[in-house]
């Protein structure tokens, strides 16, 4: 029977749950201890199981539903059969609910691309850093990211923790807040939900950049725009998840690494509260299916005061960083 959803909608539904079940995954891979960690170009560039499984879940679960798609998945696997415990096939009711943009209601699947990042912030989860992690799916059509879904696999990792030393204690049971992960997705022209808006503190510079990746340019530029605070984390879902909760007002990667699966879930997300992301130079980043994957030249985002941010990148830092 033909679905009354439009194709969009029915694929962030898809999506979310998808991302779900990528995060059980992360979770899972933790929980039994061999992270089975490769290295791919270098030591700080790393896949483990679960980046591998992770991707084949979520491919493979979109591919099923949405065979016409364009599906670009950070890690390079050899084909296998994929294990029928590994596919998602739900559907979250709460956005099939939700209307369709009006200028996305004819979209066709074979319009869309998908870009894929199983699991962001890698360095991080081998070094237990794990509320670091997110699993990425962004949406893009006509070369602009439109929808995204973000999930955070240990969200209340640490409130958890607390919570296990409370009940230990027998000083309190597990509240609502003591639920680990979380989804988060958006539409542009829709919103973003699955978390709290919130505005870094007025007049404050903080500035949240790469842990695993830093050197000269990245350091120069974010000595210019003269921080009060730099907070250091992994992942770029990560850092996104830090500009709309109020933790930073600006996310500074002036280098090459980043690639658009890292960039296009968390931009719409960004983009749905009225935030910005661009290159160091100010220039939109591209999503269509034959772009190059890499962000050459990084990466500036906030949710307020872009002009502010982007006056202060240094020009040697925008000469060294070709688009
Ligand atoms: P970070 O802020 O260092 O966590 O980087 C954000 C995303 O970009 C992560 O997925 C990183 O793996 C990726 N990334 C950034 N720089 C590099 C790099 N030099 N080599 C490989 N991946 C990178
Ligand atoms: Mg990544
Ligand atoms: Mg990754």
């Amino acid at each position: 029977m033909a679905s009354s959803h439009t194709v969009l909608m029915r694929l962030v539904a898809s999506a979310y749950s998808i991302a779900q079940k990528a995060g059980t995954i992360v979770r899972r891979v933790i929980a039994e201890g061999d992270l089975g960690i490769v290295e791919k170009t270098c030591a700080t560039d790393l896949q483990t199981k679960a980046d591998r499984l992770a991707q084949m879940s979520i491919c493979s679960s979109l591919a099923r539903k949405f065979p016409k798609l364009t599906i670009i998945g950070e890690e390079d696997l050899p084909f296998e059969e994929v294990d029928q415990e590994l596919i998602e096939d739900g559907q979250w009711e709460e956005i099939l609910q939700q209307p369709c943009p009006s200028q996305y209601s004819a979209i066709k699947e074979e319009d869309l691309v998908v870009w894929v990042d199983p699991l962001d912030g890698t360095k991080e989860y081998t070094e237990g850093l794990l509320d670091n992690v997110t699993v990425l799916i962004g949406i893009a059509y006509e070369g602009k990211a439109i929808a995204g879904v973000i999930n955070q696999p240990y969200y209340n990792y640490q409130n958890n923790e607390k919570q296990k030393l409370r009940e230990h204690k027998n000083e309190a049971k597990a509240g609502p807040d003591a639920t680990l992960g979380r989804t988060i997705w958006g539409v542009l022209g829709l919103g973003a939900f699955g978390f709290q808006l919130k505005e870094a503190p007025a007049g404050k510079h903080i500035i949240t950049t790469t842990r695993s990746h830093n050197n000269k340019l990245v350091t120069d530029c974010v000595a210019a725009m003269n921080p009060d605070d730099v907070l250091r984390v992994g992942g770029a879902g990560n850092k996104i998840i830090q500009l709309i909760e109020g933790k930073a007002s600006a996310y500074v990667f002036a280098s090459p690494g980043c690639k658009k699966w890292d960039t296009c879930a968390p931009e719409v997300i960004l983009h749905a509260v009225g935030g910005k992301l661009t290159d160091i130079h100010g220039n939109a980043l591209q999503y269509n299916k034959e772009v190059k994957h890499m962000n050459s030249a990084g990466v500036l985002a906030t949710l307020r005061n872009y002009d502010y941010y982007a006056s202060r990148v240094p020009e040697s830092v925008k000469n060294a960083l070709v688009p």
